[in-house]
């Protein structure tokens, strides 16, 4: 097999040719058709996150087919198609795998940063957190809903019911995520970089009502905010932008620090609240939802060997909707 490998933080993603790995007990070997570039992988090259592993192979958005199967293994055949999420193992007996919060794990194993992950030809999965896929779909069009979408969904869902919705950071994961809120009835606002005209036209193309510089206040104030970006001064911003009793979701793995802001942002009863990881009940109700709504992703494919020209073009905003490696 071959793979994109990170050797030391913060250098580039190396080729490496890597001996062909077997599924022990409980476990699956998938063959990549299709892995997302996610703005998780340029924190893990970056090292923002703790303990990081390596070298490790990143890349959390897998879509595949299973082309082996470790002993012990049920429900899933050779052939299938799957996806392989963030999320790749938990214990299964600390108090938030009891409590069904297994997204808080205390002992979880994360794809592409703590095992390795899609930015290869094949890969390694723990079978009971691997995401039957059906027939329908490009594999392509599919590797984005893994993480953009499904954490995006989990966002969603703790942003609450409220009709009116602002979304900081038009990328992949609102993208999806506009899509899924017009279709529940909800008007989307969208905040992209002040001046950044073509992801504003890019979300009012998606069902957006409105679409503004995050330096804007939306027209009216929101039910809900859910900050994608990575910027700790949107915080207090959103903070302003919702209405008494609103909430404010994190939705990031790694954000800049937030600065000081006045107690009266905060003040009648306004939330802020961060979302991590997933779960596999998040994961199923999503790719459902997801079929449901047609979710149409804006893809553009790299061929693996050009793991960091994607990851390049990621940080600087070179493309709308979401970056694909395709093993060539
Ligand atoms: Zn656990
Ligand atoms: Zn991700």
């Amino acid at each position: 097999m071959q793979a994109m490998v990170l050797r030391k933080l913060g250098t580039a993603l190396e080729w490496t040719d890597l001996a062909d790995l077997h599924p022990g007990p409980g476990q699956i070997r998938v063959k990549v058709s299709a892995c997302g570039v996610c703005r998780t992988d340029l924190h893990v090259v970056d090292g923002e996150l703790p303990d990081p592993q390596l070298p490790i192979i990143p890349g959390h958005e897998i879509v595949g087919r299973i082309d082996a199967i470790g002993s012990g293994v049920e429900g899933l055949r050779i052939g299938e198609r799957v996806g392989i999420p963030w999320l790749g193992h938990t214990c299964g007996i600390c108090r938030y795998c009891a409590e069904l919060r297994e997204n808080l794990c205390d002992r979880p194993l994360f794809t592409g940063f703590t095992r390795d992950g899609g930015f290869a030809t094949a890969t390694i999965a723990d079978a009971r957190f691997a995401f039957p896929l059906g027939e329908k779909g490009d594999d392509v069009a599919l590797a984005p809903l893994l993480c953009a979408g499904l954490i995006g969904w989990r966002a969603l869902v703790i942003a609450g019911e409220g009709k009116r919705l602002g979304l900081y950071g038009f990328g992949a994961a609102a993208h999806i995520l506009a899509q899924v809120a017009v279709w529940q009835g909800r008007s989307v606002s969208a905040f992209t970089r002040p001046g950044d005209v073509a992801t504003q036209d890019f979300a009012r193309s998606l069902g957006a009502k409105w679409a503004g510089g995050s330096d804007e206040m939306p027209p009216e104030p929101l039910d809900a905010a859910i900050i994608f970006a990575t910027a700790g001064e949107l915080v207090p911003i959103s903070l302003k932008a919702v209405r008494k009793g609103g909430r404010v979701v994190c939705a990031g793995i790694h954000m800049s620090d937030i600065p000081a802001f006045p107690y009266r942002l905060l003040w009648e009863e306004r939330q802020l609240v961060s979302v991590a990881n997933l779960t596999r009940r998040d994961g199923i109700d999503f790719l459902r939802v997801a079929r449901e709504v047609g979710v149409v992703t804006q893809t553009t494919r790299y061929p693996l060997a050009q793991a960091n020209q994607a990851l390049a073009d990621l940080r600087a905003g070179r493309y709308e909707g979401a970056a694909v490696l395709v093993p060539s």
